[in-house]
């Protein structure tokens, strides 16, 4: 029998794929979530208690009859653009749900915790490949309530040995080669599934949001990093806390830059159809560059993306987007 890892968020994207990896791995994922962003379908690895992370006594509930023996945090709200609009939801249900998770995984012995953190938390700046060394400057709640429970993990270790992964990252995209699960967020944002939902008519078309850029051609470039690359990661973070590693940050991607026009280009060649564009005005908050080094990851987790190219993650995403995504 495997042992127990608390997954919070493990209904969303990201969550999900790490559920399926900790089970492939071994472990056996119990996901914690509240469904609001989440899929009750997508909870197929492990046992689900749904439950939202302001609930104290809920936790305290979950972590008694599982006893795991770490958590990987992954809830959390995500939209750069509803942070701007409602910081305040966005400090309550990160930083105060956070701060609940915590307290009651060391109220109840546990001292392994892997942390979703963000490159939001650098803030803008453009030009620089991002990581561990690069100082943190966010500019919106989001970043902010991140890097706030970076802060959190770095005060438990201090006064109750709580030892803690925290990883760094931008744009995730792919979905299990598997085809069992995906990226499904309603509403959607993020560019690779909107530009899937053009090229297969479920949108007119999608919008490129800002085509003046400073780049090479005119529009914002980010590093995208395959899902499975980035819970296998996670997997890696875990094995080192539980090998007695330190609490450590680091930064996941690939070091390479997409601009938007490339990815654009590369569906058409992965899907050998269309993509229905509108250039459009730039997004309130987008940087211009955002690209991040894994120099770390590669030397102390062994981590080594094997999904991680462009074509390889557009393909992954593409089945998974034919296969229709999941119901409530
Ligand atoms: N983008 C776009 N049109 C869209 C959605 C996104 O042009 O409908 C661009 C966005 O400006 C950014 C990139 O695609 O440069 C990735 O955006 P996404 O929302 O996927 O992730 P983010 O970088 O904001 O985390």
């Amino acid at each position: 029998m495997g042992q127990h890892v608390l997954v919070t968020g493990g209904a969303g994207y990201i969550g999900a794929h790490a559920c399926k990896t900790l089970k492939a791995a071994g472990y056996i994922p119990v996901t914690f979530d509240n469904l609001a962003n989440g899929w009750r379908e997508a909870v197929r690895y492990g046992p689900f208690e749904q439950g939202d992370l302001s609930d104290r006594a809920r936790l305290e509930k979950v972590f008694s009859q599982w006893q795991p023996v770490a958590v990987m945090h992954f809830a959390a709200l995500s939209l750069v653009g509803d942070a701007m609009r409602d910081p305040g939801t966005y400090w309550r249900a990160n930083v105060l749900g956070s701060l609940n998770l915590i307290e009651a995984t060391v109220a109840a012995g546990c001292r392994n915790f892997v942390f979703s953190s963000t490159c939001a938390t650098y803030g803008d700046q453009d030009g620089v490949v991002l990581d561990e060394d690069t100082p943190q400057q966010p500019i919106n709640a989001y970043g902010k309530s991140k890097q706030a429970i970076e802060q959190m993990l770095g005060d438990f270790k201090t006064s109750h040995g709580l030892q803690s992964v925290v990883f760094r990252y931008f744009n995730v995209a792919g979905a299990d080669p598997d085809g069992e699960i995906g990226e499904f967020h309603q509403p959607e944002t993020h560019l690779i599934p909107l530009m899937l939902d053009a090229i297969d008519g479920k949108r007119p078309a999608l919008t490129v949001f800002g085509t003046d850029y400073p780049t090479r051609d005119g529009t914002c470039i980010r590093d995208y990093v395959h899902v499975m690359d980035l819970v296998d990661a996670h997997v890696r973070g875990l094995r080192w806390l539980e090998a007695g590693g330190a609490s450590q940050v680091f930064c996941l991607g690939t070091g390479k830059g997409f601009s938007v026009r490339e990815v654009i280009d590369q569906s058409r060649a992965v899907t050998n159809r269309e993509v229905p564009v509108i250039y459009g005005d730039r997004r309130a908050g987008d940087a211009v560059s955002l690209v991040c080094g894994s120099a770390r990851a590669v030397r102390e987790l062994g981590w080594q993306p094997t999904r991680s190219n462009m074509a390889t993650m557009i393909a992954d995403a593409w089945r998974w987007h034919q296969n229709g995504g999941f119901s409530k």
